[in-house]
């Protein structure tokens, strides 16, 4: 069985305040034991958060460069991460992919020297709204992954798939359960398929795409929907509902 894994992706939101109210929150919960749970905090503020957090929430950052040091103004790496005890970070973010133009080739870059790097990693995918019409989704999804397999190699064990489609990201416009099983199926096998039918059943895939506290226990019930990856209902007391989806 595969452990139940839900990130909460902050982008670019919160100051110490509502930083305090969220773990706060998230503290009081109470979050189910079963469950994982990594929340993805803008870098400027891990380690404020990595000192007010309990061990049983881990901490990603939402991004990091291919390298471990040098001239790269704005950048961060995985060794800096590691510095600070920062054990996870969200790489390929459709964000990252559309508005900072990274393709598959740099995804892949940075998700090699992360894991590399002995940082577990959240790799995103997904197709966007045209892509999804012109009927692509599987093509688009299969060829994001492809790029990310010679990237994995064998560390599998410390990468999480997380499949959002772009068109629900933000939008209210969650998948449907079936619409996300159905992929998250169709990767599955094509893992299957392409890399080994033991990591086809060992990773996890998570959905992400307006989860919401009203929508995720249906999703969660999805044979092949392990986790989730939440935006802005990761900002919202409502985190805690996710979290516990599958209780
Ligand atoms: P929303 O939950 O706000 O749609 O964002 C999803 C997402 O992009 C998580 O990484």
């Amino acid at each position: 069985p595969r452990k139940f894994v839900v990130g909460g992706n902050w982008k670019m939101n919160g100051d110490k305040n509502m930083i305090n109210e969220i773990i706060n929150n998230m503290k009081k919960g109470p979050l189910d034991k079963e469950v994982e749970v990594i929340i993805g905090v803008p870098s400027i503020y891990l380690t404020y958060v990595k000192s007010i957090v309990p061990d049983t929430i881990q901490v990603a950052a939402q991004n990091c460069w291919k390298v471990p040091k040098g001239a790269f103004t704005g950048e961060i790496s995985p060794a800096m991460l590691k510095d600070i005890g920062v054990n996870w970070v969200i790489i390929g973010h459709s964000e990252r992919r559309t508005i900072f133009h990274e393709d598959d080739t740099l995804v892949a870059e940075k998700v090699a020297h992360a894991l590399e790097s002995g940082m577990k990693v959240i790799a995103c995918i997904g197709e966007t709204l045209e892509e999804r019409e012109a009927g692509k989704t599987e093509e688009v999804v299969f060829r994001q992954t492809q790029a990310l397999v010679p990237a994995i190699g064998d560390k599998w064990a410390n990468v999480v798939l997380a499949y959002e489609p772009v068109w629900a990201i933000g939008t209210g416009k969650t998948a449907s359960p079936q619409q996300a099983q159905d992929v998250h199926a169709s990767l599955r096998n094509w893992l299957a398929n392409n890399v080994s039918a033991q990591v086809a059943d060992a990773v996890r895939i998570q959905y992400g795409g307006s989860v919401t506290a009203a929508n995720a226990v249906e999703l969660a019930s999805c044979a092949d929907i392990d986790g989730f990856l939440v935006g802005g209902a990761s900002l919202k007391p409502e985190f805690v509902n996710i979290v516990n989806a599958t209780k």
